[in-house]
């Protein structure tokens, strides 16, 4: 009887592995970083054969630490880094050039072109996203029109096109399946996710042939078989869902309205919808997730650009801290911020606001303000940024929040998730394992093969940490929440570009 699953966690610097239990416990855990190449300004690329090497690596050293084999694992789930874009030959298996990663800007002018076309409402409505050049479709159509011969192959129907989820399948069934995800298909920005099929008037515009695409399936369900060769056994491939997606999954936000947080470097915000598509009239994105059965529904997404980015500021520029956990001691030494409010706008602001002209910006100070104010003050900054994104989500959704579930690096900040109750008025919940992207992938695999019986089941699984309860009064909060809103608007319209 295959005792684990194997959740292969594919992200942006890092390739992770971890074996789960029945129960969603963490058996081993193992974890290689990757290089990251900036080969121009605003450039960022990974190396595909990297990708794999790393992950697979990661794979055998999580089964040696407990001496697992290919027939202890009932089935592998995967999540990964989004939107991230991969082409290779269908031939001989071979990534064409390095993938360029999400965060690359290399395509921002097709981008301003896409608009000058007027053609960004279509894609809109369309793909549910606000079209930038994160998301794979301008990455692949620069790939067409730069990598010398790759128009051709790929009119030939010689190239194929994935995100990591559908290269790292390729690769674990030596060739055999070309498949994604719902979630993973939505980020591509070619994905109608009202029909849930390919949008072929998105990809004639764009001159992406439609034979690169991979088939697009549910999160769970059995894609195919781990070649013999690859683990040492044919091991169901089972699960996949992009990183945010699993969270969402893993955290158990089955239904309407559920919301999980993800505090990392930026903040992951995303709200359960149920079967309804919600369009945002607030600049969130709407992306696919998944149900409690498997089936694909829809979320609502947004994202803080500075989160815990904002702590390394303090420890690497400001050098007020040694460590991101000290903040929570100068936090805890102070009763208040003093009247002190740091707006990390270090990139301009997101959604609600829509200010690529807005800049970071410290306010209220006076002669008694000091360090633990300041630290504390961009603590908090997190928790409002956050608050600004549920509001935003309520109104959309017409879902009023009920509690939050939250993760990430930074959810290990006590005074952060006081802090982000008290504001919101709403419990913060933390459980007990915040591997929830790992975890989410591995549910996913586990429910296609029965190794878990349904939705309820899981939600067993589930194990609070820790509930932070609201502590403050109405005015209280209202004060607070109106000095943040007189920040924000003296840190918008900075920059002049
Ligand atoms: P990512 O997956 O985006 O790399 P993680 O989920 O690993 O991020 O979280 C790391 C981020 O959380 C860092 O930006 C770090 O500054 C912040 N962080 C980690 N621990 C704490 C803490 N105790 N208090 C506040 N921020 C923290």
């Amino acid at each position: 009887m295959a005792k684990y699953i194997m959740a292969l966690d594919q992200g942006t610097t890092s390739s992770r592995c971890i074996l789960f239990d029945k129960e969603g416990h963490i058996c081993s855990i193992a974890k290689k970083e990757f290089t990251q190449y900036y080969p121009k300004p605003g450039w960022v690329e990974h190396d595909p054969n990297e990708i794999w090497s790393s992950q697979m690596a990661v794979a055998m050293e999580a089964m040696s630490q407990i001496g697992c084999d290919a027939e202890s694992i009932d089935s592998i789930g995967i999540t990964n880094q989004r939107e991230t874009t991969i082409v290779w030959d269908k031939n001989t298996g071979n990534p064409i050039c390095p993938a360029i990663v999400w965060q690359c800007r290399r395509t921002a002018d097709m981008i301003d072109r896409i608009k000058a076309d007027g053609f960004d409402k279509i894609i809109q409505e369309r793909t549910g996203l606000i079209p930038d050049a994160y998301f794979s479709a301008t990455k692949i159509r620069w790939i067409l029109e730069n990598i010398h011969g790759a128009r051709e192959a790929a009119e030939k129907g010689d190239l194929l096109f994935g995100t990591v989820d559908t290269w790292l399948i390729y690769r674990l069934t030596k060739g055999e399946i070309h498949v994604t995800d719902y979630t993973n298909a939505s980020r591509t920005m070619l994905f109608d996710i009202h029909k849930k099929v390919w949008d072929t008037e998105i990809l004639d515009y764009l001159g992406i042939p439609a034979s690169m695409l991979p088939q697009v399936r549910p999160s769970s369900c059995i894609y195919g078989y781990t070649s013999e060769q690859i683990i040492g056994g044919r091991i169901p491939i089972s699960g996949a869902a992009g990183d945010q997606q699993a969270a969402l999954f893993g955290q158990c936000c089955f239904a309407p309205g559920d919301v999980k947080n993800t505090y990392g470097t930026g903040c992951f915000l995303l709200m359960h919808t149920g079967n309804d598509p919600v369009t945002s009239h607030q600049g969130l994105l709407t992306t696919i997730a998944v149900n409690p059965d498997g089936s694909p529904g829809y979320a609502l997404e947004g994202s803080v650009f500075i989160a815990g980015a904002a702590i390394q500021w303090l420890r690497d520029e400001m050098q007020l801290v040694t460590s991101a956990a000290e903040t929570e001691e100068y936090c805890n030494s102070v009763p208040d911020t003093n009247g002190v409010y740091v707006v990390p706008a270090f990139t301009g602001l997101g959604a609600p606001y829509w200010d690529p002209y807005a800049r970071g910006a410290v306010l209220g100070l006076t002669r008694g303000a000091g360090k633990a104010h300041f630290i504390r003050a961009t603590v908090e900054s997190l928790a409002y940024q956050v608050c600004d994104l549920i509001k935003a989500m309520e109104k959309d959704s017409g879902h009023a929040l009920s509690s939050l579930r939250v993760d990430g690096g930074a959810s290990a900040n006590n005074f952060l998730l006081q802090f982000q109750a008290d504001i919101l008025d709403t419990d913060v919940l933390r459980p007990s394992c915040i591997e929830t992207t790992a975890l989410g992938a591995a549910y996913l695999a586990g429910l296609a093969t029965g190794f878990w019986k349904n939705a309820d089941e899981i939600r067993q699984n589930w194990q609070l940490e820790r509930t932070f309860e609201p502590a403050i009064g109405y005015q209280k909060r209202t004060h607070l929440l109106s000095g943040w809103q007189k920040a924000v608007s003296r840190a918008k319209d900075w920059e002049e570009l």
